[in-house]
Order: structure tokens, then C-alpha cells, then sequence
């Protein structure tokens, strides 16, 4: 038995297939267990400790070190622990970066990046520069294929695309304008050069820890050129010069966050992690491959997420079936989207390689016997 197998039994939990918030490593929830009423000897938890207090400011100067060396993230950005989670960061960008006589450009590729959109043209003038909805948003494009974006405020991406399951394999050329990026569902699954982009932001419910929390990486040139004037809790500026502690933070969430990223600089880093979500992505693309259609990708083969295998059955009827399947033997959190239908397996920095193996027999099997 592995591992997880025998922590599995222990603690009666099951393979959490959930697209956000997710499965985390099970080390880092019996550290915060742990930890729970006593943190490091402060006779309290983290839960009830004041966030200017000594303990509390060692735990984000962690989480913000060990990011940096998770990502080798170059010393002229900041980083920022903030709240309301990547859908704030859509009209907290326009707000700040989007000035009257500007206009920004959006990549969309699926159905965050047009939420993005929609919310920054609240904000101001906003268009597309590159859609992929006519294809039924089944993939990413080549960077080479994007306009030219000189002039624009900023061009808008969407790594990973959570719902439909389409990723881009490879950081953006040069667009001729400051590129930002919603990195919520890949972040730290795969090495990525920060310096490709002006700002990253990620909600952290996805690849990183508990909901309330979203980390913005950004160039510190870039964000000096924000607008001014906002309410302070909406400013880069002002959460960047008060170190994310203008007001109180997700602490909480800001603690687990700090193990996840401690445990995966024990567990061989992004290169670790990635080795490793190559191998259970594959093992149920093959099982979609290998199934002679009974069970289609939704996305194009070079532009397939590791994080989110989205695949269809022949009928509705077997998709329920299905599902029921998984459901019965502890396979939890696979049904798609509304907007997509079908399935949808959530495979993220966390979730365990035995559960992609459970998957990808339950599929096999489920094929033989309809
Ligand atoms: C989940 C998700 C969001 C929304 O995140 P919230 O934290 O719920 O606002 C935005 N973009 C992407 C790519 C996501 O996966």
C-alpha cells in the first residue's frame, strides 16, 4: 500500500476529483492540525492571532520567500497576498490599469477569460484581440497567431482554462503590450519565466491552499504606473507599499498556503510537481485515447490542460451512469461543467497518482461492460 493509501483508510477520505476548491497533501492538513490550537508555541492558533503580531508576520514573510524560490520570482517584482479572489482581480486590473483614452486587449479561451472581459469593460474600454469561441473554445492558440498589441494598456491571457480544460504549453512571446495573466488553475504545476509577464495573479483555492486568498505577482515598474485615486483596499500601490497588511488579511489562509509551498519545495519543487502531473494527466488522456471514442477529450491534443481533463461520453444517459460509477467507488467531483457537459477530472498539484489509476480503470472497465 502506498501512502496515500494507508492515510486514505485512516482518515476515510477519497479521491477529491473537485475542480476548486481541491484536494490539498495530506501532510499539510496534519501539520494544520497540529498546529490547530497551538501554533509554534504562541499558545493560540494562527485562527486568533493578531496580524501584526511576530509569529504571524514570520509566516507571510515565508510564504512570500519560499514563492520566490518556487518561482524564481526576479527581485523587481512584488508580491501580494490579497482577498476576493481571481474574480476581484478581473475589475481590480481595468480599474488600475485601464485609463480614460486606453484600451485593453483580451485572449479568450474559454470561459474565465470572457468573465475577465466582461468585467473590465465595466471598468472602461476593453475588447477582444483573439477568441477562440467559434471553435467551441477546444484550444489554445500559438502566440505567433495573436495580433499585435502595441498601443493597447495591457493584453489579458488565461493560462489555464479551468472549465473547458485548454491550456497554453508555453509562456507568451513579446505582444508589443504589458501582458497579465490568470494563472489560477496551473500556477506552480509547471516552471513558468515570471519575467514573460507584467502581472500574474491566481486564486488560491485551485493549486495552493484554501479559498480567500488570491497571490499577485507583478513587475514593480508596472505597477507604479497604476492609476491613483482608488479606494485603498482596490490599489496595487497601496497594498503593495503596506506589504499586504493595509487591512487584515486571509490569515488563515495565508498559513496553509505557506505549508503548501514548503511541501512542494520539499517534494523537488515545480520541476517535481510537473514530472508528476505529466504522468497522471497521461495516464487518463491514454485512457480517453485508448477507449476507441466511447470517451472523447474536449480539447484539442496540443492544447490539453494538466489540471483539467474534460471528456465526453457517448449520451447523456452513460454520462450519469457513470458518474454514479465513480461515485461508488469513492472517484468524487467528476461532473463537467454545465456549460460543457460530459466529465471533468481535476488533477492538480495535490491530487494523488493512485486516483488517476482508479480513474482510468473505472473508464476502462466501465467501456467494456456498455
Ligand atoms: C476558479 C477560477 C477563477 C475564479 O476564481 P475565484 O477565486 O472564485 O474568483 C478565475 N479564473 C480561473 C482560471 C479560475 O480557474
Amino acid at each position: 500500500m502506498s501512502a496515500t493509501d494507508i492515510s486514505a483508510t485512516k482518515t476515510g477520505r477519497i479521491f477529491n476529483f473537485s475542480a476548486g476548491p481541491s484536494t490539498l497533501p495530506i501532510e499539510v492538513l496534519e501539520q494544520a492540525q497540529r498546529d490547530l490550537l497551538n501554533y509554534d508555541g504562541s499558545g493560540m492558533s494562527v485562527m486568533e492571532m493578531s496580524h501584526r503580531s511576530a509569529p504571524f508576520e514570520s509566516i507571510i514573510n515565508r510564504a512570500e520567500a519560499d514563492l520566490r524560490a518556487l518561482l524564481a520570482i526576479p527581485d523587481d517584482y512584488s508580491v501580494l497576498f490579497l482577498q476576493g479572489g481571481a474574480s476581484l482581480q478581473f475589475s481590480m486590473i481595468a480599474m488600475n490599469f485601464l485609463a480614460e483614452g486606453q484600451e485593453a486587449g483580451y485572449i479568450v479561451t474559454g470561459a474565465w477569460g470572457e468573465k475577465a472581459l466582461e468585467s473590465a469593460q465595466l471598468e472602461g474600454s476593453a475588447k477582444e484581440v483573439h477568441s477562440q469561441k467559434e471553435g467551441g473554445y477546444k484550444k489554445a492558440p500559438s502566440w505567433a497567431e495573436i495580433p499585435d498589441c502595441r498601443g493597447l494598456a495591457y493584453v489579458h491571457c488565461t493560462s489555464n482554462e479551468t472549465i473547458q480544460g485548454v491550456e497554453f504549453s508555453s509562456d507568451p512571446s513579446p505582444l508589443g503590450a504589458p501582458i497579465i495573466c490568470d494563472m489560477s488553475s496551473d500556477i506552480l504545476s509547471r516552471p513558468v519565466h515570471v519575467s514573460a509577464y507584467d502581472l500574474i495573479y491566481a486564486g488560491a483555492q485551485k493549486n495552493m491552499g484554501p479559498a480567500g486568498l488570491v497571490v499577485v505577482i507583478a513587475k514593480k515598474s508596472f505597477l507604479a504606473g497604476a492609476k491613483s485615486g482608488l479606494g485603498p483596499m482596490l490599489d496595487y500601490k497601496v497594498q503593495d507599499k503596506n506589504k499586504s497588511l493595509y487591512n487584515t488579511p486571509p490569515c488563515w489562509s495565508i498559513y496553509v498556503t505557506g505549508l503548501v509551498f514548503q511541501h512542494l519545495l520539499s517534494t523537488g519543487g515545480i520541476s517535481g510537481a510537473e514530472a508528476r502531473n505529466r504522468a497522471k494527466a497521461k495516464v487518463i488522456y491514454d485512457a480517453i485515447d485508448q477507449s476507441d471514442g466511447f470517451f472523447k477529450g474536449h480539447a484539442e491534443v496540443g492544447s490539453r490542460s494538466l489540471m483539467n481533463i474534460t471528456f465526453t461520453l457517448p449520451s447523456d444517459e452513460l454520462t450519469s451512469q457513470f458518474i454514479k460509477a465513480c461515485d461508488q467507488t469513492q472517484l468524487d467531483g467528476l461532473k463537467g461543467h454545465r456549460s460543457v457537459g460530459g466529465c471533468r477530472a481535476s488533477v492538480y498539484n495535490a491530487f494523488p497518482r493512485e486516483g488517476c489509476d482508479r480513474l482510468a480503470e473505472l473508464m476502462a472497465d466501465f467501456r467494456k461492460s456498455h
